[in-house]
């Protein structure tokens, strides 16, 4: 290609083009139910005052902070105080306890727990009480969080503890973006659906399981495809279908310098092309543009490539789209203990098996490397994230991408 479209740039240029062109967003309201692994589409503040009142953390009884008293101390017991909407407890003064439940309101009065195991029930009216009781016992009303404040702006991700803030908040339903419709086309004329029988030359398609889990992984609907044979006839029209029907389009095969590279020819001659290649290895042949003004990502067909290409170029663009940092992977450092074969200008993503040792973690590479090998990317912790140019030798500590 000699029209200008960038050529051969670096991960982050690559990200950077794809940004200018988001799938279009839509925003929908579910129940806390459907909201996991969902994203905000606007802040969300608390209705209430989290604890919405002074409550004990402890099983125990509930007094007065006294302390100049000396222990063992005896108090009346004055009643008992379940974790119930209703007040049982009267109000206690100097020398008065009340027996109270975890999560139970304090009766007015009392600023101090005391758990039972530190008590001893001398008999229906008296206690004991061993040692001083603690007023850091008593969860104080808002502590936590203030009505109409927020800690969840647009753009978070809903893990299982924020959807369960949510609903302490108070909220039912919870406004996020509609999942994307993702289609899924492979595409080759080698390509068999599993479990058929193979003849002398074919393979079993693959790519679109492996990318259909990472879409649903990234929070969207995969919409797979039936693949696609090497024809611009066929390819044309699943795409106009794709395009017609999904939000964004992940081909695979088909954008490399072969003969029958079908998707880079037909994006050339009847879609747009914003780039094309990128210096990533393995997973160097991708492209970015859009068919019938669709977003549309070519990856590469080697099923390591196009799995290290959605995870460094799909995936980052999906969660910039939403303005969300997650679903993400985790970043860590860690040792070679294997050389790994590093390039002069690409990220080079091999696949690791990570040790945790007292010195660290420890990354081993015990598997060929080649980006057919879809066993060494199966059987890995993470990928070695080395910069373009950065030593893969034995003992250098490098970043790992884990997933
Ligand atoms: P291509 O980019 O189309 O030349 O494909 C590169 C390599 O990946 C070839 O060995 C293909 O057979 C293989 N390949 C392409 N698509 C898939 C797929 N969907 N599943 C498994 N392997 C594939
Ligand atoms: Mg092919």
């Amino acid at each position: 290609m000699d029209d200008g479209t960038p050529y051969f740039i670096s991960v982050e240029e690559a990200l950077t083009l794809c940004n200018n062109t988001p799938p279009m967003l839509r925003v929908e309201h579910v129940s806390l139910d459907d909201a996991h692994n969902r994203v905000l589409a606007t802040t969300v503040v608390s209705t209430v005052n989290d604890p919405p009142f002074d409550n004990s953390s402890m099983d125990g009884f509930a007094c007065q902070h006294q302390p100049d008293a000396t222990y063992p101390l005896t108090l009346t017991i004055k009643g008992i105080q379940a974790a119930t909407g209703e007040h049982t407890a009267p109000s206690i003064g100097p020398g008065e306890a009340v027996r109270i439940m975890t999560g139970a309101p304090m009766p007015p009065g009392a600023d101090a727990i005391l758990p039972i195991e530190r008590c001893d029930v001398l008999n229906e009216r008296e206690v004991s009480l061993l040692e001083q009781p603690k007023p850091h016992f008593v969860r104080k009303e808002g502590e936590n969080l203030r009505k109409n404040e927020s800690n969840l702006p647009r753009g978070t991700h809903l893990t299982p503890s924020r959807v369960g803030l949510c609903a302490t908040m108070g909220h039912a339903t919870l406004p996020v973006y509609q999942r994307l419709n993702i289609a899924i086309v492979s595409t080759g004329d080698e390509l068999k659906p599993p479990g058929d029988a193979l003849k002398h030359g074919e393979i079993y398609e693959s790519n679109s399981y492996g990318l259909a889990g990472l879409v649903t992984w990234a929070g969207h609907n995969p919409i797979r495809f039936p693949s696609v044979s090497d024809s611009l006839e066929h390819l044309r029209a699943t795409l106009n279908e794709a395009a017609a029907t999904c939000d964004v389009i992940l081909t695979s095969g088909g954008v490399s310098m072969g003969e029958f590279d079908y998707v880079r020819r037909l994006m050339e001659e009847e879609g747009e092309i914003h780039f094309w290649r990128m210096k990533i290895r393995p997973g160097s042949p991708p492209l970015f543009g859009t068919w019938a003004g669709t977003p549309l990502f070519g990856l590469p067909g080697n099923p390591v490539s196009s799995h290290v290409v959605f995870r460094m170029l799909v995936a980052p663009y999906l969660r910039a789209a939403m303005g969300t940092d997650g679903p993400q992977e985790w970043r860590i450092r860690a040792r070679l203990c294997d050389p790994v074969k590093s390039t002069k200008d690409c990220l080079t993503l091999r696949r690791v098996t990570l040790v945790s040792t007292d010195e660290g973690m420890m990354a081993y590479q015990p598997k060929h490397q080649g980006s057919g090998n879809l066993d060494s990317l199966a059987t890995a912790h993470g990928l070695t994230l080395l910069q373009p140019g950065q030593s893969g030798e034995k003992g250098t500590w490098i970043d790992v991408l884990v997933l």
